[in-house]
């Protein structure tokens, strides 16, 4: 073999691979280019990341929920993602609209804004539709 031809090969092989990895770039950034269906200005129940962590921050990863004493919950397990105002009535998933509350509490609030006896029928019809 001449040692031209092994250039040319190396050559061919080279445009090759580069024509390669542009072509996986295209796909790769076609699919990231799709627009998303979730909407990131905090509207549905989809919590974005950059909330849950910036949140999670700014409660210093604790329950937020302060008794008639005063007194801050202790609880820094079992946390859930609390819309300050409830989403039912138009809470929205932004920094602002959320806190953490521990899952005694969020329960709490949660019967607070809606009445003991609605949040009851509600889990009673979740368990039976479980
Ligand atoms: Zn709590």
């Amino acid at each position: 073999m001449h040692s031209g031809q092994g250039h040319e090969i190396a050559a061919v092989l080279k445009r090759a691979l580069i024509e390669l990895v542009l072509m996986l770039k295209k796909r790769r950034f076609a699919q990231t280019e799709r627009p998303r269906t979730r909407s990131s200005r905090g509207e549905g129940r989809y919590i974005p990341a950059e909330v849950r962590r910036a949140v999670f921050k700014r409660d210093g990863g604790r329950c937020t929920f302060v008794d008639d004493s005063g007194e801050r919950c202790h609880e820094t397990g079992l946390l859930e993602f609390d819309h300050t105002v409830p989403f039912a009535r138009g809470g929205r998933a932004t920094v602002e609209g959320m806190r953490l509350l521990c899952d005694r509490h969020n329960q709490f609030e949660a019967e607070r804004a809606f009445g003991k006896g609605f949040m009851q029928e509600k889990r009673q019809a979740r368990a039976k539709s479980a």
